[in-house]
């Protein structure tokens, strides 16, 4: 990591300050984590930290909250959904978001315990604004998003990142969210016998007699 785009991405996130105490750093964070300036990573933060203040929550912990992320893959602007990602705290690792796969710029966040939810989209006239900017521009023509000029992404992020939230996003009512029910995190493990590693009991499988992990087994996951 090159500590002088680490200072250049802090200062960028000191702008976080105004969304209260503790959001710098979540910023400055979501920042190094996702690994570029963008416009998109900064709407889906701001979309997560408006359904977070509409649903009344804290960001999440305790796997008490899930996200459904409305992008799909291989379109542009798909960075919104790691922005949703790092503001709600809703991870892939924690098992809490999961892609619908519509292809928009929106979100819902549900409370697991409730079913409350809030869907927080950006508003149509700010996405084509956004898509239409030398950002954006420069990418359509192929420049990886670490190669465009800082003083090109910069003023994107820092206005996306200024303004209020009824300029940049639409937010519902709170609404009921159907949820599945899940079982209880499994706790034991065991051994596959083919490859010799450890496989988390509820996803492996028997083959001759024997457990195995899913590769080993030959069925799909
Ligand atoms: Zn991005
Ligand atoms: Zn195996």
């Amino acid at each position: 990591m090159n500590p002088d785009l680490h200072e250049a991405w802090r200062q960028l996130a000191r702008a976080g300050q105004r969304f209260g105490p503790g959001w710098a750093e979540v910023l400055d964070a979501s920042f190094l984590i996702h690994g570029h300036l963008c416009g998109a990573m900064p709407l889906g933060f701001r979309a997560g930290l408006a359904a977070l203040r509409a649903l009344g929550v804290e960001r999440e912990g305790d796997m008490a909250h899930r996200v459904f992320i409305e992008t799909g893959t291989g379109h542009v602007a798909g960075c919104f959904a790691d922005g949703a990602q790092l503001a709600t705290g809703c991870t892939f690792g924690k098992d809490v978001i999961e892609r619908t796969g519509y292809g928009k710029w929106a979100m819902t966040l549900a409370d697991a315990v409730t079913g409350r939810a809030v869907r927080v989209s950006v508003r149509p006239g700010v996405m084509s604004e956004a898509l239409q900017s030398p950002f954006v521009g420069l990418r359509r023509q192929g420049v990886p998003p670490t190669q465009v000029p800082p003083e090109v992404s910069r003023p994107l992020v820092q206005a996306l990142l200024a303004e209020d939230d009824a300029g940049l996003l639409t937010v519902s009512g709170i609404f009921t969210y159907p949820l599945d029910v899940r079982s209880p995190s499994c706790f034991t493990t065991v051994t596959c016998a083919t490859c010799g590693e450890l496989v988390a009991e509820n996803t492996a499988r028997l083959k001759d007699g024997n457990p195995a992990c899913l590769p080993c087994s030959g069925y799909q996951p």
